[in-house]
């Protein structure tokens, strides 16, 4: 039976983009693919207001993490590494592991570090690069990116956005929030499927990867791939054909549907689901002030005696798939995403769905309720 995939990624790929990837691949030198590929570059560098260059490479959000690194440090640079959680720590090892010298700005899980905690670690050292996750996608937190980017300009070091839970689904733009390198990836609210690292360099990122010279790394240059984004008719490494005209699809529909109304979907989603969810007796683990637009860590009632492996084999036996938690919350709630292309009849069936399983793990709740309480969300919606 079919089953929503309401992890926090991959999310559900509309049909209009599936036919995409299920479409005869053709020769990456054709012409109507060099079309194809140029308008998806040109519209990822406009939609994000990059003045720099925009990357799509074949590859997930962990290689696109690395490959900012790559191209704008060298060995024994510092960086100041802003950690929400699980993939904020991601950003530690993988700094480490290139030899840079790493300081760590940990929030509690739930809450997210502060411009204040930024300023306060800038003022006393000098910093080359900060790394933040704008939704750190273990805890259902979002940073507030243009504040701490304000920091980091003022301090002049390069600001690198984990954006891998947050793009096309949060507010997110390279000029106003002094982003120097976004990362992100296909799987999430681009609605795609996995398989492809998306990256936006600022024009000073791009002359810093110019002045760094010859880099070890070859696969995760900018510079071999730049001449490939400027003028898709170049070859450095094959291109995902099918993968990049899934994302023009997803770019088209973004397109139509308008980034500041897919912000504002997302976000009305978000505390709708909430509410719903909340209502049946789950806890949202991040503070209200830093709640994801894209994504909620719902903790299970601590006198329902959950047991978690139970409860989301129940949720996909239901027909619905939800994620474990992460770190210290693993096995005290479930995480659940509701971003991308998804629409009122997917919220529906969640929500649905969460409710029989609660149900059937012994959560005393008058099914419809929660139901109820979602649908005259959705009516107010429009
Ligand atoms: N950063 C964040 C915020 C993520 O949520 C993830 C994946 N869930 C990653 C990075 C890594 O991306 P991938 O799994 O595609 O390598």
């Amino acid at each position: 039976p079919h089953k929503l995939v309401m992890i926090p990624g991959p999310t559900p790929v509309v049909r209009s983009i599936q036919d995409q990837m299920g479409r005869e691949t053709i020769a990456f030198g054709d012409a109507r693919f060099i079309e194809d590929f140029r308008s998806v570059v040109k519209d990822l560098k406009e939609l994000w207001r990059c003045d720099g260059q925009a990357f799509v490479i074949a590859g997930s959000g962990t290689l696109a993490m690395e490959m900012a690194m790559a191209n704008i440090s060298k060995p024994g640079n510092s960086v100041l590494v802003c950690s929400n959680g699980f993939f904020g720590d991601r950003y530690v090892d993988i700094c480490r592991r290139r030899g840079l010298q790493v300081d760590v700005i940990s929030a509690p899980w739930g809450k997210s570090v502060t411009p204040e905690d930024v300023e306060g670690k800038l003022s006393k050292k000098k910093y080359d690069i900060v790394t933040a996750t704008h939704v750190e996608t273990s805890t259902g937190v979002m940073a507030p990116i243009a504040e701490i980017g304000k920091i980091t300009k003022e301090h002049d070091a390069l600001f690198v956005v984990d954006g891998v839970a947050a793009t096309g689904g949060a507010e997110e733009y390279l000029d106003t929030m002094g982003i120097d390198v976004l990362i992100s990836c296909s799987q999430k609210a681009f609605g795609v499927a996995p398989g492809l690292a998306l990256l936006w360099a600022s024009k000073k990122a791009l002359d810093k990867r110019k002045s760094l010279g010859t880099i070890v790394d070859s696969y995760m240059d900018f510079e071999k791939w730049l001449p490939v984004m400027e003028d898709p008719s170049k070859y450095w490494g094959t291109p995902p054909i099918n993968l990049i005209w899934a994302l023009k699809q997803s770019l088209e529909i973004i397109k139509e549907e308008g980034l500041e109304e897919r912000y504002a979907r997302h976000k009305k989603q978000a505390a709708v689901v909430d509410e719903a969810v909340s209502s049946m007796g789950f806890s949202v683990l991040a503070d209200k002030a830093f709640r994801a637009p894209t994504l909620a860590v719902y903790l299970y009632p601590e006198e329902a005696g959950i047991d978690d492996a139970k409860f989301r084999a129940i949720a996909a036996d239901e027909g619905i798939y939800i994620a474990g938690c992460l770190g210290n919350y693993a096995g005290k709630g479930f995480r659940m995403g509701h971003m991308g292309n998804i629409d009122k009849h997917i919220l529906i069936s969640a929500v649905a769905a969460i409710e029989r399983t609660a149900v059937r793990n012994g959560i005393k709740l008058e099914l419809g309720r929660a139901l109820g309480i979602l649908q005259r969300g959705l009516i107010e919606e429009s």
